[in-house]
């Protein structure tokens, strides 16, 4: 039954894929030119149904999570192995998808300053309004009794916050949209799904499947997150927890590399090692690794369960509590020196 969070058990029908559903490799669900064959002419292989095609790899890599990390147990309440939603959108359509998906994420971002972080927005305003980009500094609006707030910002006053928030920061979007496969949307509310956007072309494409198992496999890490990990995340994110956005999709890269091969291990010789989206990140590359090599299991449960919680957002980086055990953890990661992006 669904819980008060609005998380469906695992196996409802309608909910998540169902637990005996064989590890078939995907392309037997369709019937049309077989990847990783060589073309036998000139020219193009015809297009898959991308919709199939989808759903089964979905369906795919959500089992894989389970039979992965939760071989044993049956864990309602989380969302792993969750169906997700999705989308197929046209190439203009993956284009106006991602602008919206960064404009989501910088609003989100800054509701959060204004929610947890105020020093931080009346310290941005201030230098705004010190700057003399308009010939000369003005005077600070704001004052105690009339603090600046989210809803009566200005554009200008709003550009300056979003400048500050962005100068600097690792975002998921931060490749060009005509290089994206698919992207995750996280949900508005802490109860629920998400939603994912696939580029339809490059579902229909026999010749890109290894880049879309890669890519799913990646972005149903993150859909996978319980709302918990978001809310740390957005705690972190407010106080500039040092590269808390590059381990969230350390730890997505990490889920991938391993599924992601898992899935390779099952395709027809000739297919493509699906390659991963993050390879050339340093940061990226480490971080999810050592998340999980300091956490341990702990690490699991703080991310698909949710146990992960700040005790101090006064001292977020020595006050977090983790795992089941409710350990407490100092963050271990420190701030580049300037230079660093
Ligand atoms: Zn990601």
């Amino acid at each position: 039954m669904a819980g008060a969070s609005g998380y469906g058990a695992l196996q409802q029908p309608g909910g998540g894929y169902g637990a005996s559903q064989s590890p078939v490799p995907l392309y037997a669900a369709n019937t049309q030119a077989k990847p990783g064959a060589p073309a036998a002419s000139s020219s193009p292989a015809a297009p898959l149904n991308a919709d199939q095609v989808t759903d089964a790899m979905m369906a795919y890599f959500a089992q894989a999570y389970l039979d992965t990390y939760f071989p044993k147990q049956n864990v309602p309440q989380l969302r792993v192995g969750k169906k997700i939603p999705y989308e197929l959108v046209s190439d203009q359509g993956m284009e106006a998808a991602l602008k919206k998906q960064a404009e989501l994420v910088y609003e989100r971002l800054l509701k959060g300053r204004f929610d947890l972080n105020m020093p931080w927005v009346e310290e941005k305003l201030h230098l705004y309004y010190d700057s003399d980009k308009l010939g000369k500094p003005r005077p600070y609006p704001y004052s105690k009794a009339n603090p600046p707030t989210l809803e009566g910002l200005d554009r200008e006053e709003k550009a300056a916050l979003f400048g500050a928030l962005k100068s600097g920061r690792f975002t998921d979007m931060s490749g060009e949209a005509a290089h994206t496969v698919a992207f995750f949307q996280r949900p508005d509310t802490p109860g629920a799904t998400g939603k994912m956007f696939v580029r339809k072309l490059a579902a229909e494409d026999p010749t890109s499947q290894s880049e879309l198992a890669g890519t799913i496999a990646h972005e149903l890490g993150h859909a996978y997150a319980d709302a918990n990990w978001w809310e740390f995340y957005d705690i972190a994110n407010a106080f500039d927890l040092p590269l808390i956005e590059k381990l969230t999709e350390g730890i997505a890269t990490t889920f991938e590399e391993k599924l992601s091969r898992a899935w390779w291990d099952q395709q027809p010789g000739g297919t493509e090692l699906p390659m991963i989206g993050y390879r050339n990140d340093k940061d990226i590359m480490r971080l999810g690794p050592e998340f999980f090599k300091i956490l341990k299991q702990a690490g699991y449960e703080a991310y698909f369960g949710g146990w992960i919680k700040v005790g101090n957002v006064n001292n977020v980086a020595n006050t977090i509590i983790v795992g089941q055990s409710k350990t407490r953890w100092s963050w271990p990661w420190k701030a580049k020196k300037s230079g660093a992006k």
